[in-house]
């Protein structure tokens, strides 16, 4: 261990997706020194051995490992409380236990959080107090910083954004509420409406695979802006949805900057001239301003790095 006299301390940051499992040696500037992916484990074994490998490779003394993993975590015991899903074989379990990292601190927080914690301490919200973000990927993961303070709600479900109801006559959503932000606004519901809407022979040119396996919302968004039909109207129907729950978000927390990542985000400058032409007008009178909406600066990384950031914050090597 580094001990609190470390003129330079490190953390392992480790981020357990859906898909991939994340993990890097980060420095107190954010800086990756290392870093390593696997596809994500399916049992509590696999996920020990993965970190344990990354400790053995990490010849660097580090401060603690902290932890960003999807549902609802428990910060102060590393339990994780909800997690429907792929992961779901963690629910119920101490990360710490799981993870068994011997005398070395863990922390533990939902992936979104960590994610804006990277934001807060070393990019697009830097020194801000007041954060909202939203990572659109998969799903749509919801973090929100008020006065300095992660929401974390009675339970640690506050700030999960991509299960606010758009629609009460919506789609059943994977947290058993309907018409969720989730089921408009994430790369599923987007693939899906799309290749619904193929389904029902709606006009386009791009085309669905022989197994019924729609285009990525990458894709989805490229046909949208060439002038696809069918993308057009899809991706339109996503944003106004997007667009007026960001109206609500600005609304009820106030923030003085919205951050948007995840993997769709990426469809960059065109996605938020899109949505600030939709929100700003819709908040003046309450806000009397514009917040600036922007994209997320860490890229790639940003569960992990928040997720060391965990360790710093823990350990009072940062402050926010
Ligand atoms: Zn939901």
């Amino acid at each position: 261990m580094g001990g609190t006299d470390s003129p330079n301390p490190l953390a392992i940051g480790v981020d357990i997706g859906g898909t991939a499992i994340k993990a890097a040696l980060v420095g107190i500037d954010g800086d990756l020194r290392q870093s390593f992916h696997e596809p994500s484990p399916r049992t509590a074994s696999a996920l020990r051995d993965f970190v344990h490998s990354v400790l053995r490779s990490v010849k660097l003394p580090v401060e603690g490992v902290g932890i960003g993993c999807k549902g609802i975590i428990d910060s102060g015991s590393s339990r994780v409380k909800s997690l429907p899903g792929d992961l779901q074989f963690l629910e119920g379990q101490l990360l710490s236990d799981v993870v068994d990292a011997g005398n070395l601190p863990i922390a533990a927080e939902n992936d979104a959080r960590t994610a804006l914690i990277a934001e807060v301490l070393w990019g697009a919200a830097r020194g801000r107090r007041n954060v909202v973000m939203l990572t659109l990927g998969t799903g749509v993961g919801g973090a929100v910083l008020v006065s300095g303070a992660v929401l974390s709600g009675a339970g640690g479900a506050a700030g999960h954004l991509g299960h606010v109801t758009v629609d009460p006559r919506g789609g059943l959503c994977i947290c058993g509420n309907y018409g969720c932000l989730e089921t408009y606004f994430s790369a599923r519901a987007i693939e899906s409406d799309y290749l619904a809407h193929v389904h029902r022979a709606a006009p386009t040119k791009l085309s669905v695979s022989q197994s019924g396996q729609p285009p990525s919302t990458e894709a989805i968004f490229r046909a949208a802006n060439d002038g696809d039909p069918c993308a057009r109207y899809v991706v339109d129907r996503a944003l106004e949805y997007l667009g007026a729950t960001m109206v609500s978000f600005l609304h009820t927390f106030d923030p003085e900057i919205f951050i948007l990542g995840g993997n769709i985000a990426a469809a960059g400058p065109s996605l938020i001239a899109a949505i600030q032409g939709k929100i700003a007008g819709r908040t003046q009178i309450l806000l009397g301003r514009e917040v600036p909406i922007v994209f997320q600066k860490i890229i790639g990384f940003g569960g992990v790095a928040g997720a060391a950031g965990l360790v710093f914050l823990q350990q009072h090597w940062l402050a926010i």
